[in-house]
């Protein structure tokens, strides 16, 4: 079986566009591959350092989201990233071979220090190496697992072809160590915000989060971007440009068709359709929220699934690390 990981950063709930843009996939994935799910508490670090409790409670909520949205712990392993640490070690040993200006090269942590300018100051001058330096400890974390390949979204592919590139050159002076991962994008690489953003996201402020209760639920979709040329409730209107439309799509509401010629017809308000796609989405997030509810009732179960996940992790870095040490003469007492 070919390995796959993947994960995410332990900075807040998971929401439909992480659902669509990489959960989904995961979910589907994990029964033909051994999947490994890393909560990335050591990178969510890198820009949280200053607010370490932050982290701790998303690492338990981010496990909570992912039990939730159907990844299944006994084919998926979930794992914490700090408590591998096998894998700070191989970031160090990684860090010989990326040069500074390849780092501020990348466009994602470029793109990500421009947004961060609160942190890491209007220019980024105030970066730092350990921010600069996260994508050589994803590679660490891919690479320590003999990773196939990575599901990501688009932001993610530099970091990919990073860590390739730190996988030949370490090849190349060490001798062959690491096969090199394979980015696998998914099929819905990026979902627009209900704000008519062309992405949903945390910091957006434009999230609709898997947990969300009916209530918030209803209350974002309700403010959600139309077509504006539509004023009253029977003006024909283009469903290509409105956001509730968008939704319908995304959720596979079988009322499509029908939703598309009324909007077009003029026989559709957007009062009504926005009320439709509150149902859509709640009976969408329905199986979702109680299996949520079952691992919050059931917190020693949780904590059992994450232990055993961080186990086999760590087994399995071990052994890659043997061999790390040994083609890189650091086998002393071997
Ligand atoms: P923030 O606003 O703090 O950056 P976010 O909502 O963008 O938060 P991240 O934690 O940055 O969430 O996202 C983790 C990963 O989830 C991203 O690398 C990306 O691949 C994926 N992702 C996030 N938002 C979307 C989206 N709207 N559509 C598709 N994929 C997404
Ligand atoms: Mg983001």
């Amino acid at each position: 079986m070919k390995t796959i990981i993947t994960g995410d950063r332990p900075t807040g709930r998971l929401h439909l566009g992480h659902y669509f843009g990489s959960v989904q996939n995961r979910v589907k994935m994990q029964y033909d591959y051994d999947t490994y799910i890393l909560i990335a508490d050591v990178q969510a670090l890198t820009d949280n350092f200053e607010n370490p409790q932050k982290v701790r409670e998303n690492v338990h909520e981010l496990a909570l989201d992912y039990l939730a949205a159907g990844i299944d712990p006994t084919h998926s392993h979930i794992y914490i990233q700090s408590c591998i640490p096998e894998v700070a070690e191989l970031t160090v040993y990684f860090s010989n071979l990326v040069t500074v200006s390849r780092l501020y090269r990348n466009p994602t942590t470029k793109h990500e220090v421009g947004q961060k300018t609160e942190l890491f100051g209007s220019d980024g001058e105030s970066i730092t190496y350990g921010f600069l330096g996260y994508p050589v400890s994803q590679a660490a974390d891919i690479t320590a697992l003999d990773g196939d390949y990575v599901p990501v979204g688009e932001d993610q592919v530099p970091h990919i072809e990073q860590t390739r590139e730190i996988v030949r050159k370490f090849n190349t002076i060490y001798g062959e160590t690491f096969k090199e991962p394979e980015a696998v994008l998914s099929e819905t690489p990026r979902i627009k915000g209900l704000d008519g953003n062309d992405k949903m996201g945390k910091s957006l402020g434009n999230a609709i989060y898997l947990a969300d209760t009916e209530e918030e639920v209803s209350k974002k979709v309700m403010s959600a971007v139309t077509d504006p040329s539509k004023i009253k409730k029977d003006d024909p209107a283009n469903p290509d440009i409105c956001m509730v439309y968008y939704y319908h799509k995304l959720l596979n509401n079988p009322n499509l068709d029908t939703i598309c010629k009324e909007c077009k017809a003029g026989s559709r308000g957007c009062v009504a359709c926005k009320k439709e796609l509150i149902k859509v989405m709640m009976e969408f997030l329905k199986p979702i929220q109680e299996r949520r509810k079952y691992y919050e009732e059931h917190p020693e179960e949780v904590e059992r699934i994450l232990q055993e996940g961080t186990a086999s992790a760590r087994e399995r870095t071990k052994e890659v690390m043997k061999r790390v040490r040994k083609n890189m003469k650091l086998d002393y007492f071997e």
